[in-house]
């Protein structure tokens, strides 16, 4: 089976900073790197890291197509990104000494994406595969109801998160991924509990707490201590669970089976700095296991 995954692809370019600068403060950086980053493009890397087939759909500029070349070196079916006049979605990130960061999030062609590219990548699909989605991108809600008409399963992480987005997709949702913080917006917004959600499966992530799992159809919660590491930069881990976590499912892991890979995978992640280019692979999370 495969995953397609919807979703943003972003260059991410990260400058230290003494201290994150104040307004009109002309702030001289340390050190500047420019990577691959964007939540779609980290959870492709993670799906195609856990060995499953990973067709990423979006869009990137002229001056993303270094971005398109890592995500094929990594083992994504790069075929259905198109190249789009608009610029390359871009992070522009200040981190200081202290680790913290502020960030401008320009989408640029993320949200840009042609419906009818969409449907044309969504057509090659068989009943069966996955449509995973988050919310750097736009399209979603058609996407996700083409997908069910095809009989593809469909997930979503509601990151960064917008009610009215997952209410859109809501109908179409096998499963919804998110975080604690995002969980609690979510059950405000909606005046509901997570268990009363009419999504059959619902996985909330609690950072060093670790995850649960609602089964909405069977009416159960089951709750997964997070694997003890000691943490040094969490920026992907969320990303990296969920890449794992729909690695696992497509291919046919039980759902605590798969939810102990993703936590694997994540716990990995929080021990290493840096983004889609450390995410680790099946052999790292061997060598993980036996240590
Ligand atoms: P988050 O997006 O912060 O909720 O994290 C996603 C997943 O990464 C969690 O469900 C954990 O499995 C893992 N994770 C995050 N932070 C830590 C940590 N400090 N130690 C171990 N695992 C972590």
């Amino acid at each position: 089976m495969a995953i397609w995954n919807l979703g943003s692809i972003n260059i991410d370019v990260v400058y230290r900073v003494p201290h994150l600068p104040a307004p009109g403060e002309t702030l001289a950086a340390t050190e500047v790197t420019r990577g691959l980053g964007g939540k779609g493009a980290n959870m492709s890397v993670a799906a195609a890291r856990a060995a499953a087939c990973v067709a990423h759909i979006g869009a990137v500029g002229a001056d993303g197509g270094w971005t398109v070349d890592r995500l094929m070196e990594y083992g994504v079916d790069v075929r259905h990104i198109s190249r789009l006049p608009s610029e390359t979605g871009h992070a522009i990130i200040a981190v200081d000494q202290a680790g913290e960061n502020n960030i401008i999030l320009y989408s640029g062609a993320n949200c840009v994406l042609d419906s009818d590219m969409i449907g044309a990548a969504l057509a090659s699909a068989d009943h069966g595969d996955t449509l995973l989605m988050q919310n750097e991108t736009n399209g979603q809600a058609e996407a996700a109801q083409m997908a069910s008409q095809l009989g593809l399963k469909v997930v979503y992480a509601a990151a960064p998160f917008d009610a009215d987005a997952v209410r859109e997709v809501m109908p179409y949702l096998d499963m919804l991924v998110l975080n604690a913080v995002e969980a609690a917006q979510l059950s405000d917004a909606l005046g509901a509990e997570l268990q009363d959600l009419h999504i059959s499966q619902i996985v909330v992530t609690c950072g060093a707490d670790g995850c649960d799992h609602y089964d909405n159809i069977r009416k159960t919660r089951a709750q997964y201590p997070a694997i003890k590491v000691d943490a040094v930069d969490t920026t992907g881990a969320g990303d990296t669970f969920t890449g794992y976590l729909v690695a696992g499912l497509d291919r046919d892991l039980p759902i605590a089976q798969a939810i102990d890979l993703a936590m694997t995978a994540a716990a990995i992640m929080v021990t290493r700095h840096g983004t889609a280019d450390v995410i680790p692979d099946l052999k790292d999370i061997e060598d993980f296991k036996l240590a």
